[in-house]
């Protein structure tokens, strides 16, 4: 190979992969600004990391923008554009390969979490940091299902429900504390000889008592489950009417492909968002040695937990049923992995996990955009590893010990909490309740895990992004049948209109006759 060729390889490589190689030396940069600024600027100064975190700030918002055309023209697309029996069977397969691949994370985060036992090494307590957010667990589950029928579409982009109870304050004060008069209606004052307490808690302890009222509440936040199951519906009944559906689906169709285009755009400077959010994150990381020592083994156990399911589970699972290289594949959606880990949100990512998959993993659009805006919104194997180990962490260090049946109910909350989890940064935080209340744990106790979370999810959001990624692979390979054959049928249809609109239609159209031809 002669110097010319050699530097004309050496180019073309460069700029086949330009987007990733900027997206790592985004990172690299991102962390070593992050961690050089630490000595300049104090975790307390709020004012300089906001302003550090605007070139971020304007990615999040550029993703988060192009998040709900995305997802309504992509599924409604892709029902009005797939046949009634091949959607069901890509429909199918979809949901079989992620509830087994999530209940695989769970499993794997079961064995580590009993095996290393990391809430039985702690060398000091872990500081119970802040309020949990978390919620009740029936309410978590109940709230999954309201918010897939939003009873108004246009509050839904931007606003979902959840279940808030009243409940009646309790407050108890230890014998040492004098306990003042009640105060407003709610709340009773009860003095405690409980000598643990009195031993134990300086201040008084507030805590639930009756239900007084439940409602719903609004929360803002698109409602992307809701989008979801709308468009679906929407896009199947669209594609069962025929030559009156045909303006309408244009219409979805080109809104897609100008999302397509506009992601494209931003996907450039996605390295510097990139930059600027991991940095200021870093910035503002508070007591992180502390932080470490104290949830080292837990964070550990995530850690091994997620690596196992990202680089040997998942891969194999793509292996067994594609026979192609999983890891060229991965490396082929590194620019969405990298997102993931700088975002912590794999709603934002899609757009750039949909264009890596079309672009550079040659995956049929019809497929990635059927399955990838379900697999952001329910599948998410990082987050049901990361709840299993996370509650039973919990148990270990309260010393509760589980026995196997609520081992199983573990496994099977998890599997739910992850699919009511949103794509946004920290949410599999809050479903955490639907696990900790299945097995009668309090809920609260999330404050154990609040500090060290931040860091968990980036990590949980890229094994959740690579789990739909492997999806549409598998999904497209198993699939190609199906595609075929509409490819088949629509360029059928194309050359009877053709012939229709040139006066040669006749009644006895043959697909392999004169019209190969013209292929
Ligand atoms: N941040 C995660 C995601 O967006 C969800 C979670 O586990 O908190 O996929």
């Amino acid at each position: 190979m002669g110097n010319r060729q050699r530097s004309e390889k050496c180019k073309k490589i460069i700029k086949d992969n330009l987007l990733v190689l900027l997206m790592i030396l985004a990172v690299i940069i991102g962390v070593s600004m992050g961690l050089g600024l630490r000595s300049q600027v104090s975790a307390d100064d709020k004012k300089t990391i906001f302003y550090l975190k605007f070139p971020g700030d304007l990615l999040l918002n550029m993703l988060k923008m192009l998040i709900l055309p995305l997802i309504v023209s992509s599924l409604i697309s892709a029902m009005s554009g797939l046949k009634a029996q091949a959607s069901g069977r890509m429909g199918f397969r979809t949901l079989i390969y992620y509830f087994v691949t999530t209940f695989c994370a769970v499993i794997i985060g079961i064995v580590l979490v009993v095996a290393i036992e990391p809430g039985k090494k702690r060398e000091s307590a872990i500081e119970r940091s802040g309020s949990s957010k978390a919620a009740e667990g029936l309410s978590s589950l109940l709230d999954l299902i309201r918010n897939c029928f939003p009873d108004n579409l246009i509050s839904a982009c931007f606003q979902k429900v959840e279940t808030k109870p009243q409940y009646e304050k309790i407050t108890i004060y230890p014998q040492t504390t004098p306990a003042p008069n009640m105060t407003g209606n709610s709340t009773i004052t009860i003095e405690t000889t409980d000598t643990t307490m009195s031993m134990t808690t300086a201040a008084p302890k507030v805590i639930e008592g009756k239900l007084l009222s439940i409602g719903i509440e609004i929360q803002s936040g698109m409602n992307v489950l809701g989008l979801v199951v709308f468009s679906l519906f929407f896009g199947g009944i669209l594609a069962r009417l025929g030559e009156k559906g045909k303006p309408l689906i244009d219409v979805f169709d080109c809104l897609h492909l100008v999302t397509m285009k506009l992601i494209n755009l931003v996907i450039w400077y996605s390295p510097i968002g990139v930059t600027f959010l991991i940095a200021s994150k870093l910035v503002a990381m508070e007591r992180p040695a502390e932080m470490f020592t104290q949830l080292g083994f837990y964070m550990l156990t995530v850690l091994v937990g997620l690596a196992i399911h990202a680089f040997i589970i998942l891969p194999l699972v793509y292996f067994i049923f594609t026979r192609k290289n999983p890891y060229s594949f991965m490396y082929g959606m590194l620019q969405a992995l990298l997102t993931a880990w700088g975002t912590a949100s794999s709603s934002a990512t899609l757009p750039i996990t949909m264009n890596c998959l079309e672009e550079r993993n040659h995956v049929d659009p019809r497929v990635t955009m059927f399955v990838t805006p379900i697999g952001a919104t329910v599948n998410m194997d990082g987050t049901a590893l990361y709840e299993a180990v996370a509650a039973i962490f919990i148990a270990q260090y309260l010393d509760e010990p589980l026995n196997f049946g609520q081992i199983v109910i573990i496994s099977l909350t998890a599997t739910a909490a992850a699919i009511g989890a949103a794509g946004v940064p920290s949410a599999g935080l809050v479903t955490m309740a639907i696990v900790l209340s299945a097995v009668g744990l309090p809920v609260e106790e999330v404050r154990l895990i609040l500090a060290i979370d931040w860091f968990l999810d980036r990590f949980r959001t890229a094994v959740n992004v690579l789990g739909d990624s492997y999806g549409a692979g598998i999904v497209n390979h198993l699939s190609r049948q199906d595609l075929e054959e509409m490819d088949l049928e629509e360029n059928k249809q194309k050359y009877l209109t053709e012939d229709k609109t040139n006066g040669l239609v006749n009644d006895s159209y043959d697909t392999k006759g004169d019209h190969s031809t013209k292929m």
